[in-house]
């Protein structure tokens, strides 16, 4: 008898979390005995149809006020019910086992979707009564794509304790017809790759693959193992920052950026970064003021480049915080005062400029001209945080008064914040 569909069990995910909605925990409510509202650990339900168990866990927790509640149900697979049963039933559940393989291996052939996937799970878990990873790379080689995707998904799941053979066997998967076994293989792969040290090839490999999943894959892997191998390659990876295919650019930004942050900063990276803001696509240069946010070493170079990405609705956000940066570096970013005071006063969403305008004013020793462009932005949403930063700047003994006259004429109706600065600064002036 292959593996049938179970009403209630094909309309309830092997494992469901508090994050899925009201729907699908509603799926539970058959189960037998009903799954408590009280908190409860390694609480076990059945299947009213089928028998397959279920353990329910709830966990409620104070913070800050707030009562958080966690609650999962996980589906037991055959052979985790055999380790979790008593001693007295274990003998009697094993004894079923032989059977119950003959029924998966029929699933996978005569089952329906739902049917294959809980046979090739329940072949797959097999691993962990006997240690035999034989039954997971079997279904690697099976030619039924749920069975694939399964035994890739569980290997996946557990890829920091795979052995060198297992890994092996997913070599084929690389160029499996399915994109989930392609992205799978290569998240499996290229770690070890990057561990044995072969970063160079795993980037030139990168750069040839025209297929687009496990481009995206590799870069999702570089992101997660940067290091000075990989830094090291990151320059021939700034040429994807153009790359038309959108993850693609995101993902080798953020590469490059970890590299920027982590790494000691390759020779030759910041130029051709650089370079990037020359063009005319504002994807482009939002990717590469996205990597460069993440230098750690001032960049005066960059200024004048990027002058005109602050007022570009795609770039503009990585443009600020690229010059927030390097305004807390130390870097001078005054030429771009202008720029900012428009932007703080005709935006709708001002903080970008405002916080920049904010780190400026803590970094620098030329004061007047950074408050000189925070004046419209007292009649904003940031009035208060622009406000409280004046009045520091003030009270900490620096001279204000060349700033009265513009200071008293600007017409602001926030929390009267503006009469009170222009008191502080005329006190400053009787000093
Ligand atoms: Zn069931």
């Amino acid at each position: 008898m292959p593996v049938a569909d179970c009403r209630v069990c094909t309309r309830l995910p092997r494992t469901l979390t508090s994050s899925q909605g009201i729907d699908v925990w509603k799926a539970a409510e058959p189960l037998l005995p009903p799954v408590p509202r009280e908190e409860a650990s390694g609480f076990r339900t059945s299947c009213p149809l089928c028998g397959a168990i279920y353990v329910y866990d709830l966990r409620r927790e104070h913070e800050d006020g707030t009562l958080w509640t966690t609650a999962s149900l996980d589906r037991l697979s055959f052979v985790h019910r055999i380790l979790a049963a008593p001693p007295a039933e274990r003998a009697a559940l094993e004894a079923e086992l032989p059977g119950q393989i003959v029924a998966w291996r029929e699933g996978l052939d005569e089952g329906s979707a739902w049917a294959q996937a809980e046979s090739a799970w329940n072949l797959c878990c097999l691993v962990d009564l006997d240690g035999s990873w034989e039954p997971v790379t079997t279904l690697l080689r099976s030619r039924h794509v749920a069975a694939r995707v399964e035994a890739a998904q569980f290997l996946l799941a557990r890829r920091a304790q795979l052995p060198d053979a297992v890994l092996d066997a997913v070599v084929p998967l690389l160029d499996d017809v399915g994109a989930f076994c392609r992205s799978v293989a290569v998240k499996l792969l290229a770690p070890r790759r990057l561990a044995r040290g072969e970063a160079a090839q795993v980037v030139t490999e990168l750069l040839a693959d025209g297929d687009q999943t496990r481009r995206v894959a590799r870069l999702e892997v570089l992101v997660r193992h940067v290091d000075a191998a990989v830094a090291a390659e990151s320059p021939r990876l700034v040429p994807l920052l153009e790359h038309p295919d959108e993850p693609t650019r995101d993902l080798a930004s953020r590469v490059v950026a970890r590299c920027l942050k982590d790494a000691p900063t390759p020779p030759g990276l910041v130029p051709l970064l650089l370079d990037r803001l020359r063009g005319e696509s504002p994807d482009v240069a939002k990717a590469a003021l996205t990597a460069l946010s993440c230098l750690r070493e001032r960049c005066d170079d960059a200024v004048p480049l990027v002058a005109r990405w602050c007022t570009d609705a795609t770039a503009s956000f990585a443009a600020y915080s690229f010059l927030t940066e390097q305004a807390r570096l130390g870097t001078r970013v005054h030429a771009l005062l202008p720029v900012f005071e428009a932007r703080l006063a005709t935006t709708r969403d001002p903080a970008t400029p405002a916080k920049l305008l904010l780190r400026m004013l803590a970094s620098t020793d030329d004061k007047l001209p950074v408050i000189r462009a925070m004046l419209p932005g007292l009649d904003g949403a940031w009035a208060t945080s622009l406000a409280l930063a004046i009045r520091a700047t003030a009270e900490s003994g620096y001279d204000l008064t060349p700033l009265l006259p513009e200071l008293r004429a600007v017409r602001s109706n926030v929390m009267g914040h503006v009469p009170e600065l222009v008191a502080l600064v005329e006190k400053q002036r009787t000093r």
